[in-house]
């Protein structure tokens, strides 16, 4: 028995100039909200009580890491550490004092605040506070309640539609293979960008405060949090890559674990003969239906952005504090396109050595379906165009073509790999959160899985980045830092996913197909 290609998708409006359009103008209408009447918002939503709480904290945290080090200068020897400990601990007195100042500061602020709140001074910044929230939070919980559903039916979907898993034949390895070495490359350019581009940890690091969370996931050695990602953590049954419940796991959004178990019963439904179509069909269909679903959470995006721009910014303490955050969102915009253009010309490398074409003309002849990613960012909406582009301007052969870029759009996203290693690390540099080597390591496999497991929908990398913040123990709130400018980069990398699955129908039909 071979499992049928799964139907594209239709193309939607949703994602098209219409939706861009809206999008910019409930960007527009937030950032224009959240700048002129963001501070007004956050006293009203007792920004400066929560403000004056975490300084307190970070004071605390300052002064404990100041006299730690400066312990440790005293209990060594060693003339260099003992140098190195005694300036850390200066460097964070001195930071003790800054944040101490700017604590009494907000302390006064939040006096001034609750005055105006009896008074009833804020009544209409309330309001406007609670609806814009309202909108970003429903629209995010729409988000959320689509992860597991869209990464089951989209993995199940993906692995039958390779047929019988004893049956791969050489162009399905080919294929394989190719996905694989180029996801590889995508996320070691990804990793090497946000290392050396550092967007992150630019800022200033005298308010980072490490949250009692970062601080738990700072125990045990990086060995021992590898082998926790497979095995899980003792006596909770949802954790690990291969958990003792399933059901838990999916409550817990284990997602990793959800994607290792879709890949297995994926295979077990191809070897089972006819019974396993229905299933199969069965997935297919729900597949279709979550991207439909989908699709129709993009149509109230523009509402849901504007609520969370608008919130971010107001969050952050309007204006004044948005200055700062764009900075840091300016370097990591410019570290994922960089990243995207040196992982194009790596492609474009490949088809000129491996799929045997002049790169400029595949990239010329392709223009019709990357111009599509970039309105639609999806690369299941684009794949008719992505289809017709490969065999008509390139001349690839329908075999190679029906076979690499259906099933490369659901899972060779070279694009959404290295912009969710990235991504993750930004994060992690915005909290201040350090990162070793072994995590660096568990980043790198989890970011090649939850680009797997992304479907070829708008955002749905963003869904599947909790697999790489879990993985890492990463506080997934984190998010919020980059959801603002995931629209923007959502159609960069969709365009990189779908150059990346027409140089694979090249490479396997110059490798594979065309030959006897
Ligand atoms: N929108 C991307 C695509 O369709 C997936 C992602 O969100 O990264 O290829």
């Amino acid at each position: 028995m071979t499992a049928e290609e799964p139907q594209p998708s239709q193309p939607s409006n949703s994602g098209g100039f219409t939706g861009l359009i809206l999008i910019l103008v409930g960007i527009f209408a937030g950032a224009l909200v959240g700048l002129l009447y963001g501070e007004t918002m956050w006293r009203a939503a007792h920004g400066p009580s929560k403000a004056v709480e975490v300084l307190e904290k970070t004071l605390a945290q300052k002064e404990s890491f100041s006299q730690r080090a400066a312990d440790a200068a005293a209990a060594t020897d060693d003339r260099e550490a003992k140098q190195r400990h005694e300036k850390e601990s200066q460097r964070l007195a001195d930071q003790a004092v800054k944040v101490d100042a700017r604590l009494q500061e907000m302390e006064t602020i939040a006096a001034d605040t609750e005055k105006e709140r009896a008074a009833g001074q804020l009544y209409f910044a309330e309001t406007v506070w609670m609806l814009t929230e309202f909108c970003g939070d429903v629209f995010l919980q729409i988000l959320k309640l689509l992860v597991i559903p869209l990464v089951i039916t989209s993995m199940i979907t993906g692995i039958t539609s390779l047929g019988d898993i004893r049956k791969v034949g050489r162009v399905g390895v080919y294929a394989i293979t190719y996905y694989f070495i180029t996801t590889t490359i995508a996320v070691l350019i990804g990793l090497i960008m946000v290392l050396v581009i550092q967007p992150g940890t630019q800022a200033d690091d005298t308010f980072a405060y490490q949250s009692e969370s970062v601080a738990e996931k700072e125990q045990g050695t990086p060995i021992e949090k590898l082998l926790e990602v497979v095995r899980g953590k003792p006596g909770d049954p949802g954790s690990g890559m291969f958990p003792a419940n399933i059901f838990q796991a999916a409550t817990s959004t284990n997602v990793l674990a959800l994607i290792v178990f879709a890949i297995v019963f994926g295979s077990a439904l191809t070897t089972i003969g006819e019974e396993g179509m229905i299933v199969i069909r069965f997935f297919r269909a729900a597949n279709e239906a979550v991207m439909k679903m989908v699709h129709m959470v993009m149509a109230i995006a523009p509402v849901g952005i504007f609520g969370l721009v608008a919130t971010n910014i107001a969050k952050n303490g309007g204006a004044a504090g948005f200055g700062e955050q764009m900075q840091r969102i300016g370097w990591y915009v410019a570290a994922v396109s960089i990243g995207l253009l040196l992982h194009a010309l790596v492609l474009m490398l490949i088809v000129w050595y491996f799929g045997k074409k002049n790169p400029l003309k595949y990239a010329m002849g392709m223009s019709r379906a990357l111009l599509t990613a970039v309105s639609t960012a999806s690369s299941s909406a684009t794949l008719p165009i992505t289809i017709e582009c490969v065999e008509e301007n390139n001349d690839v052969s329908p075999k190679a073509a029906g076979f690499v870029l259906p099933l490369g759009a659901t899972i060779n996203m070279d694009g959404t790999a290295l912009y969710e290693a990235i991504a993750v690390i930004f994060i992690a540099q915005s909290l201040g959160i350090p990162l070793g080597v072994g995590e660096l390591l568990v980043i790198f496999l989890t970011a090649s899985l939850a680009a797997v497991g992304a479907a070829g929908v708008p955002e749905a990398g963003l869904f599947t980045m909790v697999i790489v913040l879990q993985a890492v123990g990463l506080p997934t709130e984190g998010v919020g830092i980059i959801l603002a400018i995931d629209w923007f980069l959502d159609r960069l990398r969709t365009t990189v996913n779908v150059f990346g699955d027409s140089i694979g129908a090249a490479v396997v039909d110059n490798l594979v197909v065309s030959r006897p």
